[in-house]
């Protein structure tokens, strides 16, 4: 008995040393260690053994069986820990494997816009106003010199939340707020999100718009225009032409289009321009005199000029964009680049 215990373990070990892989080590298993196994009939013999034999023989095939299982366990995590190298399953940790870095977040290029605008109109030394996005009928247009039945109404495709509330069409009801609590002189920029019932590669139903502007005493188009230059300057780091078209808002007298030399081709005429050479990029206008009386400042004393500008239209000339609705997809491919 004591010789089968003693072939057993080493055959059982002559074996375990030609385990190469994982397939291996359970057939080994199964063979020595398992239900049915060699170990398994070895403890059955032991039982007809003479009883004064037993403890001794007993203990035997224990230590053996004990010694066998440790080789045993041994070899299977060497062979854990090499497929936990090679797949990167299994749940053990490998320390060795570099870590997963977070990802860092940013501010959307909308925001990042919006920031870099607020701050060259802070250089020029205008304070920001933030104001409500869902906004009275009033502010949003009485006040702007935009009556019920005035046919500058259509222009806005409004969202009406009801009969006298509405979703702001654009930031200049910021004007008439800050006017009937202060007085000149101003010098304003008021940045925000603004609504329109308005859908296509030029329109979201939310976009945002900085508007802007300045009373005092004898303010005149000139101060506008030196306003306008040094801002595209500074946005678009490039000393650009700038173009004044006569246009026309209710609460602007005279009113301007006003547009830049194309950033992509610089006048010559690209895609992007439309072959023309400019791009429109705000509306501007010195502020109407009937305003001023409605917020009850005296139009022979003061006069001001107002400004409003699309923070999406800029950062799609900036960066050369030309689906606004990329800026709402979500996609970090996209936004990431920024
Ligand atoms: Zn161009």
């Amino acid at each position: 008995m004591e010789q089968e215990i003693l072939k057993l373990q080493g055959q059982a070990e002559e074996q375990l040393a030609t385990v190469e892989n994982g397939e291996q080590l359970e057939e080994f298993r199964i063979r020595f260690l398992g239900r049915k196994g060699q170990f398994g009939s070895l403890m059955k013999e032991l039982a007809n053994v003479p009883v004064e034999d037993k403890p001794r023989l007993g203990q035997m095939a224990n230590k053996a069986k004990k010694e066998i299982e440790g080789l045993y366990t041994e070899k299977q995590q060497k062979f854990a820990e090499g497929s936990t190298r090679a797949t990167g399953k299994s749940g053990q940790i490998d320390l060795t494997l570099p870590g997963r870095r977070p990802q860092n977040g940013k501010l959307h290029p909308v925001t990042q816009i919006m920031n870099e605008v607020c701050a060259i109109f802070e250089s020029l030394g205008f304070s920001v106003a933030e104001g409500p996005d869902v906004e009275h009928d009033h502010y949003n247009f009485e006040a702007l010199n935009i009556p019920a039945h005035h046919p500058a109404r259509d222009m806005h495709d409004t969202f009406y939340v009801s009969d006298s509330i509405l979703l702001r069409t654009h930031t200049s009801p910021m004007q008439a707020r800050i006017m009937e609590k202060q007085q000149p002189p101003l010098r304003v920029i008021a940045p925000g999100k603004v609504y329109r019932c308005d859908s296509d590669i030029t329109h979201t139903p939310m976009f945002h718009q900085v508007e802007g502007f300045l009373v005092d005493k004898h303010v005149s188009f000139a101060d506008l225009k030196g306003v306008l230059t040094t801002f595209t300057q500074k946005m678009f780091e490039k000393d650009l032409a700038l173009r004044f078209r006569p246009s026309f808002f209710p609460f602007t007298e005279p009113s301007a289009e006003v547009d830049i030399a194309c950033v992509i081709c610089g006048g010559s005429g690209c895609r992007v321009c439309k072959r023309t050479g400019w791009l429109e990029i705000l509306g501007a206008g010195m502020i109407d005199p009937e305003v001023f009386k409605m917020v009850g400042y005296d139009p022979e004393i003061y006069s001001g000029f107002a400004f409003g500008l699309g923070i999406e239209r800029i950062a799609m000339l900036k960066y050369g964009i030309d689906d606004i609705r990329l800026y709402y997809e979500n996609d970090l491919r996209f936004l990431s680049q920024f």
